[in-house]
């Protein structure tokens, strides 16, 4: 079967193609370390995992980096502003490294909870300081670079192509206002190495051939990604926000050192947003976490339902609501498996290629098709809500479904647990969705107290309700 990507550098579907057979590489830019990644992050690191799944069920080998920024990523873009590293140990009063061991360790966690498997390297911009340092030294000795009084700058000039990924016109740039230039010539020129400040310290610096100081953001995935998987490689992953600036920075130094295409497919994704009302809360911004999912009563698989629901290169608007509607689909879908499954056992997942015109077959078409996720979401549905179809059939696309999908279809836990309901708290929760249903608020109420009085809580989808007790949080 054919996979199609998207792929940025051509903007269209490109049938895709390894570059060694049957392995396939791929480098997946990592979190910043300064704070926990936010929800809008973590969706950035569902797609790979869905590719990754996806690449094996095709029977690939598959590579994978995402590296750790654990220094050189200013708060500004423009190679102005402080390192977020130094600045988040600063006001916490903690040092850098410190502050980086601690949302790492929250990171792995994330995607432990998002069923979002581990890479194969994890790489640390501060391991790697003589690998950009030696990368720099290459673009200087061919004439790449120059320097200023804050640091080695990059002269995209000198690299016909910049920006061809963003389809940047550099000429158009130039002219416009509002690029901070500092020393720089260029407005899209950019730093590989930046000085420290002559009067202060930095707790992150490192002696190098143009004096003390740290590496730019750009080099560190750069000097990692070629490090760990060469100077070619098959796909390069982010967010759309990459394209203009880090992703036209990495091709432009690595093509120089190199002089070989750095990349053949660039994968991004899209943004999530924030709907209004979740605009207004403490969570200002974008900075709902993983963690304040949980806290709120939610399994981290309902997240990945909602990501795996909308297309990777759409916008998903993120609502507490719409988090709701995805658990309330999942609970729905594992109902529907477990049904599905002869005497409680898990059918063993089918080998090799499904057959053609099976199921298995459209499902995995669909997220070959530039990773559809939420068609082969809604194939599923279909087949396992289809009367006609034998249990057995159901239980083993469920099996193939959830290894490519990941979403813990088999975990029957919450399933079970809202089944050992007490009768009497049962009836009262009929009761309650029956008036909330014809819009009698006071009763429903007045009915969530008796329910609360009983030990449970209740939650309200669209098309039901579920039950928590209230000493049993979800997780
Ligand atoms: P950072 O930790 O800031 O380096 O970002 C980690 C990843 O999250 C990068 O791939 C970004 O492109 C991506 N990203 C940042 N904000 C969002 C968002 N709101 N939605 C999706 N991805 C995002
Ligand atoms: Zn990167």
């Amino acid at each position: 079967m054919e996979l199609k990507l998207y792929n940025t550098l051509a903007r269209r579907k490109e049938v895709f193609l390894p570059m060694d057979g049957g392995r396939v590489l791929i480098y997946t830019c990592g979190p910043t370390v300064y704070a926990d990644a936010h929800i809008g992050n973590l969706r950035s690191y569902v797609f790979p995992d869905v590719l990754k799944k996806t690449l094996r069920r095709l029977g690939y080998q598959v590579r994978h980096v995402i590296n750790i920024t654990d220094v050189g990523h200013l708060t500004s873009d423009a190679d102005t502003g402080e390192d977020k590293l130094e600045q988040a140990a600063r006001s916490a009063g903690r040092t850098a490294w410190d502050i980086a061991e601690e949302h790492i360790g929250h990171y792995l966690e994330d995607l432990r909870r998002l069923r979002i498997e581990l890479p194969d390297v994890m790489p640390r911009a501060t391991d790697h300081i003589a690998e950009q340092i030696e990368m720099i030294r290459v673009l200087e000795k061919k004439g790449y670079t120059y320097r200023t009084d804050d640091g080695v700058y990059f002269d995209t000039s000198r690299f016909p192509g910049y920006g061809a990924l963003a389809r940047i016109k550099v000429e158009g740039l130039q002219e416009g206002a509002r690029v901070e230039m500092g020393g720089k010539r260029h407005k899209t020129d950019f730093a590989l190495w930046k000085f420290s400040p002559q009067d202060s310290r930095r707790q992150m610096e490192w002696e190098s051939p143009w004096g003390m100081g740290f590496p730019g953001w750009h080099v560190e995935c750069s000097a990692m990604s070629m490090k760990y998987l060469g100077p070619s490689f098959d796909i390069h992953t982010g967010g759309t926000d990459h394209i203009p600036v880090h992703h036209s920075n990495e091709i432009a130094q690595s093509e120089a050192v190199t002089g070989k295409p750095f990349v053949r497919y660039w994968l991004h994704g899209e943004f999530l947003v924030l709907g209004e009302e979740q605009r207004m809360g403490k969570s200002e911004g974008n900075l709902i976490t993983l963690d304040e999912l949980v806290e709120r009563g939610f399994e981290p698989m309902a997240y990945r339902y909602l990501v795996l629901n909308s297309h990777y290169r759409k916008y998903l608007t993120f609502t507490w609501q719409a988090l709701q509607s995805a658990d309330t689909a999942l609970m729905g879908l594992r109902r529907l498996i477990r049904d599905a499954l002869p005497e409680g056992t898990v059918p063993k997942p089918i080998a090799g290629d499904p057959p053609q015109g099976s199921l298995e077959a459209s499902l995995l078409e669909a997220v070959c098709d530039d990773l559809n996720t939420p068609k082969a979401l809604g194939l599923f549905w279909t087949a396992l809500r289809d009367g006609a179809l034998a249990a057995g059939k159901k239980a083993t696309l469920a099996v193939f479904a959830d290894e490519i999908l990941a979403l813990g279809l088999f975990d029957f836990s919450r399933l079970e647990q809202s089944e050992d309901v007490p009768p009497e708290i049962r009836h009262l929760a009929e009761k309650r969705w029956a008036a909330r249903q014809e819009r009698n608020f006071a009763e429903s109420d007045r009915l969530r107290e008796a329910l609360t009085a009983g030990g449970y809580s209740v939650r309200d989808g669209k098309d039901g309700y579920e039950l928590v007790r209230l000493d049993q949080g979800r997780g």
